[in-house]
């Protein structure tokens, strides 16, 4: 018997529906918006936070710590996953990759940014076997494995990491990596060999930069985070002539995705490593908050690549929720037999994966191509088309966000107990009534999971209507209710993640 979460109720849904409805008329109608001032906030103006910040900003000792806890986890899922019990709820390296860290860390997203990156235990194990570096005392060594090669031009983009998104998830969800403890380590292992191949044959982090599917993907959510590292005085860094953010010092690396401080405006890139901060002499980097669309709004400048990035992401992102549904498996076997597919339905299900990428691109293409129509030709397509395509980053951020959270607070509870046996030793499958009982165990209550739920697919629409709104009116200025066919992708989109969160959800394990 399968196992579901209800989904969210119908009273949400209408309620969401009603707010969509407003804002949409509204801002067909509404006075195109002026340029506002950028407004930031310096933490490290705050008494609170300025020992805090001073301490990870300045000091490499509080980050190497953390890494090494991190690896330690890892390595501990590695072991848990080869040698522990095949049975993926009992196993803490089906447990914690799954439920805990890819769910949680689309939610740290929202509140740190690409921070993960920072103790990324794949860049961290292909550091050290690459270029390690050691300490003793004041005296430093640096050691360097790696052929340093320049990373040819036609791979200097994100196709690959977008090719790898997609791999990824049919191994998640094709092959069914998330419920298999052992397939989840060799998976994981995968990662670190691919860093470290990266490392050993390019310089800087050509695997972080193009390559890694979780780096981009968080580095794009990132855009819309609250938080970004920037210079504090931009003028200084005008008139820096050393570059240390870029280019390192003997005992700091350079900047591993080869950002200059001083003109960074977006956070897509920023591993947020801190290299910078603790190579500049001035000490002129910090952490600062800022409105959460600011760079999806205004700052982040459009490339095609990084367009059918978001796209992917979009597509990816309710694909996932899709395959949760309890109707998927019947489509799926219902099509296997059309086409005569057998065993383990993979055919089915990479058609499947197929069409759902193609969708929204089509649908997204199609309203680029009405929107130019009704304003009469007056912008390329391709400039609309990579000119507007942020709106789908609040759209997926949303609903991954809505949907992970579901995942996080139903099955996060009890993971500390899982400690005390990682590998699952002896321990038989949760019974119906265990798993009856997880559902009274919520990290947070029901109500309160639901009400959340509804406000992000809320803010997730107010977000793409702002950055429809800020980016349109430069690329049409005079288009007003013409913007109409990119206000329907908007509903479309957000319509159906919201009715993908009102069904019932299949349970992970
Ligand atoms: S980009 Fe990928 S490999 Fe690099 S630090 Fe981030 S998660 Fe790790
Ligand atoms: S060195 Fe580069 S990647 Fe690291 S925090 Fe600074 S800007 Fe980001």
């Amino acid at each position: 018997m399968i196992m579901t979460h209800p989904g969210l109720p119908e009273l949400w849904g209408y309620l969401v529906w009603g707010f969509m409805l407003s804002l949409g008329v509204w801002s067909l109608f509404a006075a195109t918006p002026a340029e506002r001032p950028r407004r930031t906030l310096n933490l490290k103006t705050f008494r609170l936070t300025r020992p805090v910040l001073q301490l990870l900003l300045y000091s490499r000792w509080p980050l190497q710590l953390l890494k090494i806890i991190v690896v330690a986890i890892f390595l501990l899922v590695i072991v848990a996953g080869l040698y522990g019990t095949p049975i993926a709820e009992r196993n803490l390296a089906t447990v914690l990759t799954w439920n805990i860290w890819w769910a949680g860390l689309i939610v740290s997203v929202f509140f740190i940014g690409s921070a993960w990156c920072a103790v990324c235990p794949w860049d961290t194990l292909a550091s050290w076997m690459v270029r390690p570096r050691l300490w003793l005392g004041k005296i430093h060594f640096k050691i360097s494995n790696s052929l340093d090669l320049k990373v040819p031009r036609y791979l200097r983009n994100v196709w690959p990491a977008l090719l790898m998104f997609v791999g990824l998830t049919w191994l998640e969800l094709g092959i069914g990596v998330t419920t298999s403890p052992y397939a989840t380590a060799l998976l994981s292992l995968l990662m670190v060999v691919l860093a470290t191949l990266g490392m050993a044959l390019f310089r800087n982090k050509a695997f972080c930069r193009f390559v890694c599917p979780v780096g981009r993907t968080i580095g794009f959510y990132s855009q819309l985070a609250p938080v970004e590292l920037r210079p504090i005085d931009t003028e200084l860094c005008a008139r820096c002539t050393t570059l240390e953010c870029y280019n390192g010092t003997d005992k700091i690396d350079p900047c591993p995705t080869q950002l200059v401080m001083g003109s960074l405006s977006q956070n897509t890139y920023c591993t947020s490593c801190g290299n910078c901060a603790r190579s500049c002499p001035q000490q002129n980097v910090s952490w600062r908050l800022r409105p959460p669309s600011q760079e999806a709004i205004a700052d982040a400048r459009p490339h095609w690549d990084e367009a059918w990035f978001m796209l992917g992401l979009l597509a990816m992102t309710t694909f996932h929720g899709l395959t949760m549904m309890p109707f998927w498996e019947q489509w799926m076997t219902a099509f296997a037999q059309m086409i005569g597919d057998s065993g383990q339905l993979l055919m089915s299900f990479s058609v499947g994966l197929f069409v759902s990428m193609l969708l929204p691109a089509l649908l997204y293409a199609l309203s680029v191509f009405m929107l130019q129509h009704f304003n009469a030709n007056k912008k390329d397509f391709r400039s609309l088309f990579i000119g507007l395509v942020f709106v789908s980053l609040p759209l997926a951020f949303a609903y991954h966000l809505a949907h992970n959270l579901n995942h996080l607070v139903r099955e996060g509870a009890g993971l500390l107990g899982m400690f005390k046996n990682p590998l699952g030793i002896g321990l038989e499958p949760l019974s119906m009534a265990e798993k009856h009982q997880r559902h009274f165990e919520m990290l947070i209550s029901q109500d309160a999971l639901f009400a959340i739920q509804g406000l992000l697919m809320m803010f997730g629409f107010w977000l793409a209507i702002k950055v429809l709104r800020h980016r349109g009116q430069r690329l049409l200025p005079e288009a007003g209710w013409r913007m109409l066919p990119m206000l329907l992708f908007i509903f479309l989109i957000n319509g159906f993640n919201l009715w993908l969160l009102m069904q019932p959800m299949i349970m992970r394990m």
